[in-house]
């Protein structure tokens, strides 16, 4: 899975609420460079033609097919990495092998420490004749409930440093929802006011549309082109682009899901992917399965209250039938980390006396060899701890609070550690 960002440089200087995203469940799915121009190309906004690939062989091929002189990039999933040498320029078949062998396998490390990240794929594109830098970027300002257009002439920079150099050159200007409401009039004032080249306005202007075209077709919460660049020709091109998706969108995002899917991702990642369940993986060695995204957090925070560490939080959904929880039991405990597993449960529509029947029918079909622990609270939350007791099943604890439930699976995970 790519990685999850829970606040972005971006939305921090915009919003001033640098933690929106990790008050919220939303995850948020990174793309690589390449995937984002793929996305632009689809809405129109013009990209520099180019391939991927991911060995030394097919680089040189693909930039044998697409000329000299062309770019060769690390995909990686941050920025910075034209300074940390991942990206080069080859005017000749040996200078692509030669930039192909030294970007692949590197390691890349992000501007603020992040990292570092192995570079598995390169993305080799068309060089651009570059004549000026600009920044233009779209995100998702969640506490003004709009989404916030940004444009600068001073590309190359990243945002916070523009904004602190000099701030009136950074020009915002905010989205109304709804169809129509940022089109070329409202895109053109954005240039003018940033000071774009007069001749290049209407071409920016365009391009700002389309980009906020894709921006709200894939359900992105920040569209990033850092720089967008007027060339020679004076053309406008978009040749770096950052796009992060609303992860919660991605079932009515297929095209832009299967993207992420070429990413290394964690197996038990792929493996909640495949099943159609929302994972999340942590650090430490309790499991939490709980149904609905607010009681997993919830979750994860009486864990830690409990003195435990959570190893992961799976979102069951209202799944109370015996697949849903077999499928959501065995990528849990398909991760080596977990020594204890806490079934958090508080029916509302899900009732918890069919959650109890679809566990132990799971019994029956899973060989589970941790200690599970249930809280069932809410509706027939009676009937169903007493299926569940009466099943009498070997290393399963019924517990009626949230509280106790999380003591008893911190407790159980020391032991199992221990042991
Ligand atoms: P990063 O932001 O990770 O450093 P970019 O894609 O923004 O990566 O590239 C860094 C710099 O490399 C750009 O500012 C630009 O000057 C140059 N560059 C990138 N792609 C091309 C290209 N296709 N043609 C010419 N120059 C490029
Ligand atoms: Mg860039």
């Amino acid at each position: 899975m790519a990685t999850a960002r829970h606040s972005d440089d971006c939305h921090a200087i915009c919003s001033g609420r640098a933690q929106a995203d990790s008050d919220t469940l939303s995850r948020l799915l990174d793309l690589l460079e390449y995937q984002g121009k793929q996305l632009f190309a689809r809405h129109g906004v013009p990209v520099p033609d180019g391939k991927p690939a991911d060995n030394v062989d097919d680089a040189v091929a693909a930039a044998e097919e697409i000329g000299y002189p062309c770019v060769i990039k690390a995909q990686v999933l941050i920025g910075g990495r034209g300074k940390a040498g991942g990206i080069k320029v080859a005017e000749s078949e040996p200078e692509a092998r030669g930039a192909a062998e030294a970007i692949l396998g590197m390691d890349i490390t992000g501007p603020h420490g992040e990292g570092p990240f192995k570079v598995r794929q390169v993305w080799i594109e068309g060089a651009s004749q570059i004549a000026a830098e600009y920044y233009a970027s779209i995100i998702l300002d969640r506490s003004a409930k709009k989404s916030l257009a940004m444009l600068s002439t001073m590309g190359g920079m990243n945002v916070e440093e523009i904004a602190d150099k000099d701030p009136e050159a950074l020009v915002r200007q905010y989205i109304e929802p709804g169809e129509g409401s940022f089109g070329t009039k409202e895109a053109g004032r954005l240039a003018s006011d940033a000071g774009v080249d007069e001749d290049v306005r209407e071409k920016v202007a365009e391009l700002l549309v389309k980009l906020h075209g894709a921006f709200d077709a894939s359900d992105a919460t920040l569209i990033e082109v850092n720089p967008l660049v007027v060339t020679k020709d004076r053309d406008v091109v978009a040749l770096d682009a950052k796009v992060t998706i609303d992860d919660s969108a991605l079932f009515r995002q297929e095209e832009v899901a299967e993207a992420g899917e070429g990413e290394a991702e964690d197996p038990q990642e792929q493996m909640a992917k495949e099943k159609g369940l929302t994972y999340v993986k942590l650090d430490g060695d309790v499991g939490i399965l709980g149904n609905g995204a607010g009681l997993c957090m919830s979750t994860l925070d009486v864990v830690a209250q409990a003195g435990g560490s959570p190893a992961n939080f799976l979102d069951a959904g209202g799944g109370s039938k015996a697949e849903a929880i077999i499928d959501a039991l065995e990528v849990i405990s398909s991760d080596d980390k977990v020594n204890a597993i806490l079934f958090n449960i508080f029916g509302g529509i899900t009732r918890c006396d069919e959650v109890a029947r679809g566990i132990i029918e799971a019994y029956g079909r899973v060989d589970l060899d941790l200690p599970l622990v249930v809280r069932l609270d809410g509706t027939n939350s009676a009937e169903g701890l007493r299926l569940l007791t009466d099943a009498d099943i070997p290393d399963l604890h019924v517990e009626k609070t949230m509280l106790g439930a999380a003591a008893k699976v911190v407790e159980l995970a020391k032991a199992k550690a221990g042991g």
